[in-house]
């Protein structure tokens, strides 16, 4: 891609001033946008994006962990407008369908562990969580537990940010100064193997967190606790790989106890992790539900979906009697065009064997990221294929992190963007999410990036008297 903007920069003036003045983005510091305001994405294509004034990045997330694809799609457009041209838009509620809603159903079925084949349809990821604990809780109404309502989730989860998905979100910083249900919300230890007590093996921590489970249900009362719910790899909170062996310990506890295991697979789905479902093929396990967004359609429409097992959608489905319905859902739940989206960007997926690069390329990506170790403000590099995340500190031994004002997540993200790469601050983190197209070549470009930025970022902290 290649197009003359200098000529644009007044309406890009224009643009910005608009954004400033009327859009409420999504978590913003406003300390820096009143001052700065926006970048404004105007384009794509393939792996790459280019501003407003023509400048080109290479994506190195994603979008926000989801343009799983890769950007341009004209085929996924097509589909999308082919469909809206159609048919845009009908209810999906009392007994009215459509054909891509129907047909991405049966897919999804076909795609996820065998036990999963009943799929309820949301906007997105928060919206996807949310509606699953209200199923849940309407499920153990009906099976006549009805004081089975407590969701046990973990420090530094992230499910979204409706009312109910922001309880479940265990990040602290995220909730400053917002509400939370916290009578329906129980957070557990994070699996965090990179800051667990020192001289702790693995495999010790792994007992001490799936001890800290059953103490918890022996405290609280499996009576009174409906569902776990755990993303494989905890994305935003920072990337955190678990030991191994914690998923299937923490999921057998949960059977024995008959709390139900909901996946959060919004970012691991679809690829990421070099599978289509990470929970059986990577983590042995077999969720009762599994919750997926973002990569279904690759970002190109909003889109949630909750895939259900065949024990749990025998109790939804068994009738009330006359009159009685499961009233629960969205106008847009099943909508065509979000669900063609999805379609074809499956078709996509499987057609260019996307889940093999990332399984041939993740773990390049992985090695090749952690030479970056030697660092100075590198204290971790951790996470799996092409999920993957930077901890930035002050002291590499003592673990001990920056001051705050530092911001060293956004001084390595701000170098890398002057470079050409954009990567995701979070905090003193860094995430690398990218699209899962990316091939060795690009892999060894970005890691020249990366290399130059953390560089110059140590030089900065120490211009400013950090380090
Ligand atoms: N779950 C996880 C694991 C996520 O990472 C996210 C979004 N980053 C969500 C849920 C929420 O999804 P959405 O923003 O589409 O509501």
């Amino acid at each position: 891609i290649s197009r003359s903007h200098p000529s644009q920069s007044e309406d890009v003036q224009s643009l910005w001033q608009k954004d400033r003045d009327h859009f409420i983005h999504p978590f913003t510091d406003f300390s820096l946008f009143h001052e700065q305001g926006c970048d404004l994405i105007t384009d794509s294509d393939g792996i790459y994006v280019e501003d407003a004034y023509g400048h080109r990045y290479i994506d190195g997330i994603a979008g926000l962990w989801c343009v799983n694809v890769g950007h341009g799609r004209g085929e996924i457009g097509q589909a999308m407008a082919d469909q809206a041209t159609r048919m845009a838009y009908f209810s999906t509620f009392n007994n009215l369908s459509n054909a891509p809603a129907a047909e991405l159903a049966a897919k999804l079925a076909e795609l996820a562990p065998a036990h999963l084949n009943h799929v309820f349809y949301s906007c997105g990821g928060s919206a996807a969580n949310d509606a699953t604990i209200r199923l849940v809780h309407y499920y153990f109404n009906r099976v006549g537990k009805p004081h089975k309502k407590r969701i046990l989730s973990r420090n530094n989860a992230y499910h979204g940010t409706t009312y109910l998905a922001a309880s479940l979100t265990g990040i602290k910083s995220n909730n400053w100064d917002f509400d939370t249900l916290d009578h329906l919300v129980t957070h557990l230890s994070e699996a965090n193997l990179y800051r667990r007590p020192e001289d702790m093996s693995e495999a010790d921590y792994c007992d001490s967190l799936v001890s800290e489970l059953e103490e918890t249900i022996e405290r609280i009362g499996a009576d009174n606790i409906a569902a776990f719910i755990a993303e494989p790899i905890m994305g935003a909170g920072g990337v955190l790989v678990a030991p191994d062996g914690y998923h299937a310990r923490m999921q057998a506890v949960c059977r024995a106890n008959d709390i139900l295991y909901i996946a959060d697979e919004v970012v691991t789905g679809f690829g990421r992790l070099g599978h289509f479902f990470a929970s059986e093929a990577v983590f042995d396990t077999q969720p009762d539900i599994i919750n997926v967004a973002k990569g279904l359609s690759s970002g190109y429409a909003p889109l949630g979906a909750t895939l259900i097992s065949d024990e749990l959608y025998e109790v939804l489905s068994t009738p009330q009697g006359p009159g009685g319905v499961l009233s629960t859902g969205f106008t847009y739940s099943g909508h065509p065009v979000s669900c063609a989206a999805a379609l074809k960007n499956i078709e996509i997926i499987e057609r260019e064997g996307i889940c093999d690069n990332v399984r041939e390329t993740g773990p390049y990506l992985e090695r090749r990221l952690k030479t970056l170790a030697h660092h100075e403000t590198v204290g971790d590099i951790r996470g799996s294929h092409f999920m993957l995340c930077i901890e930035n500190v002050a002291d590499k031994t003592s673990k001990a992190l920056l001051p705050v004002e530092a911001r060293v997540g956004d001084r390595v993200a701000f170098e890398a963007q002057q470079r050409g790469l954009i990567i995701r601050p979070v905090g003193h983190l860094n995430i690398v999410s990218p699209p899962l197209i990316w091939d060795r070549d690009v892999v060894d470009r970005v890691v020249d990036i990366l290399d130059e930025s953390l560089a110059a970022t140590s030089q900065t902290l120490k211009d400013d008297g950090y380090l």
